[in-house]
């Protein structure tokens, strides 16, 4: 006999109900199974809900994003705030009208902010105080009409506190697209993945075992949830499993480490990038923080240091790393926890439901040990970018998707993340792609040519340097390059360091010469 959800215990929900708590919203089912369970803490505004109360504020927010702002099927919603609970609620309640949620990056600046709302032409943004400044300016640019405040008193609550329940939740299949999450990309401008409800609830299944995740799971989601690694690391296993989410407006290291320490809080799941692990290690309050409840310390998103991984270890905690990317929505790789102190520096396992292979550049698959380009294929898997039907057609070989990530698998099968084939550094877990910046060096009149490499950085992982040569008889200053930056980039992207030269070496094709630059200025990489 084969058994779904329509089997099992009760009376049954109605069809469309089950359809949106299978692939997307968990909020529903679990605010009938466990409707006093807190799902929600956001910390800074002191506001919880438990799924009951989730559960209806999602709905009354869909209903007002249906019935007053005309939100339908496919429609755009953009969200511009730091880390809160209404960002989730938004998130669910577009899954309910299979409307788009676009989360964006809030450390981006208007004009780049500017390119993803008119590639996305979303019909809401939505915004918190902090940022208002910046979401009005872009909507205005983007001539985007409706903008909703966050925040205690803002027009969001009014909305709901106004509005009636759904009367109507959109059927959504796995392959509708849920989600656009915006990277930026070797072409020099941000491409948005495409994420479909099918991925995300992969996601949840894939990454749910390997990392512990469970209903008693209490989460600590210190990462923005504009980036995959906040969002489905793990914020939304957690949220599907019925567990419980504590969310921190902006990362601060001891707050984390008080609210780990605390027994009352019951943090028992964390995940972070390498420098958020490295912040937390150097901070006085590390040594004495009790670090024995946490059961998952999982780390991702930029290559892990084996010697950060071993102070941890060192303090009890077996971190176990994983690798993923926002299109593949993220888990691809993960290290099981008791493999983590035997293994450390893998990324670990091909998780449920993916396929991986190492690749060489002709395209057969390498031998053990061999170093090749990673290729993930699954149904966690983006089908594509929001209209680039050219990068749609590079970035995939028969459903395959180019990971640009060079790799290699150990005779175990446990892989390693060793460098890069794509012109991108990772800074503090937020990648930099050099062609985004150089496009940005060049408006300046006086430059010449201009390349920006990844350099080594204790803090960040890596932080840029741009090589730059200046046209003759022109002046450029220093101060004037870092100017210019600031004002078109997001902080993150500012390269740190600049240097002047003559000319930039180049290949035989004329091409700017990375691998000379990288090697000129004392940065050793495998793939070059
Ligand atoms: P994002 O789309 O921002 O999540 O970035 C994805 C990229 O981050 C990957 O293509 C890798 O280059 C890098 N990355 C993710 N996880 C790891 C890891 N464990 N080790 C090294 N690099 C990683």
């Amino acid at each position: 006999m084969v058994h779904d959800n329509e089997d099992v215990g009760g009376a049954r929900p109605p069809r469309e109900e089950l359809l949106a708590v299978r692939y997307y919203d968990w909020i529903a089912h679990h605010g009938r199974r466990t409707p006093n369970k807190v799902a929600v803490i956001d910390l800074a505004s002191e506001r919880r809900f438990t799924y009951a109360q989730l559960d209806a504020r999602v709905s009354r927010l869909a209903s007002f994003l249906r019935h007053t702002l005309n939100v339908s099927r496919g429609d755009r919603v953009a969200v511009l705030a730091l880390n809160t609970t209404d960002t989730l609620e938004v998130q669910f309640a577009c899954g309910r009208l299979g409307a788009i949620f676009v989360p964006l990056n809030t450390r981006l600046t208007v004009p780049e902010l500017q390119f993803i709302t008119s590639d996305c032409a979303p019909k809401v943004m939505i915004h918190d105080t902090d940022l208002a400044e910046t979401a009005l300016a872009v909507a205005k640019l983007c001539g985007v009409a409706t903008s909703l405040l966050l925040d205690p008193g803002g027009t969001y609550e009014a909305g709901i506190a106004a509005a009636k329940p759904l009367e109507k939740i959109e059927e959504v299949t796995l392959d509708d697209v849920s989600t656009i999450m915006y990277t930026s990309g070797t072409t020099g401008h941000p491409k948005g993945a495409t994420i479909t409800h099918g991925m995300t609830f992969w996601n949840c299944v894939n990454l749910g075992g390997p990392a512990c995740i469970g209903p008693s799971s209490v989460l600590l989601t210190v990462l923005p949830l504009f980036h995959t690694g906040g969002l489905n690391c793990y914020t939304n296993p957690v949220l599907h499993a019925g567990g419980t989410v504590m969310i921190m407006r902006a990362f601060d290291p001891g707050t984390a480490l008080g609210l780990i320490n605390d027994p009352a809080q019951g943090i028992n799941v964390f995940f972070g990038v390498p420098a958020i692990y490295q912040f937390m290690a150097q901070h006085p309050a590390f040594a004495t923080t009790d670090l024995s409840r946490l059961i998952v310390g999982g780390v991702g998103g930029a290559p892990m240091p084996v010697p950060l991984l071993k102070v941890w270890e060192a303090r009890g905690v077996a971190l176990q790393q994983g690798y993923g990317m926002t299109e593949t929505s993220p888990a691809v790789l993960v290290l099981d926890r008791e493999d983590a102190a035997r293994k450390a520096g893998s990324a670990g396992k091909p998780v449920l439901h993916t396929e991986v292979r190492i690749v060489r550049p002709d395209g057969s698959d390498a031998d053990i040990g061999e170093l090749g380009e990673l290729w993930v294929k699954g149904p966690n898997i983006t089908p594509g970018y929001w209209n680039r039907p050219e990068a749609n057609k590079t970035s995939f070989t028969d459903g395959w998707l180019h990971t640009g990530d060079a790799t290699r698998v150990d005779e175990e099968g446990f892989y390693y993340i060793v460098d890069r084939w794509k012109d991108m550094y990772i800074s503090g877990g937020e990648n930099v792609y050099p062609a985004e910046v150089e496009n940005v060096l060049h408006q300046l009149n006086a430059i010449a040519e201009a390349a920006v490499i990844g350099i080594p950085d204790s803090q960040w992982g890596e932080v840029g340097l741009a090589i730059v040569a200046i046209k003759p008889g022109q002046k450029l200053t220093e101060a004037d390059v870092f100017a210019h930056c600031a004002a078109n980039l997001a902080r993150f992207k500012c390269p740190r360091q600049i240097r002047f030269v003559d000319a930039l070496p180049r290949n035989a094709t004329g091409k700017i010469h990375k691998p000379t630059l990288r090697k000129d200025f004392s940065v050793t990489s495998e793939v070059d």
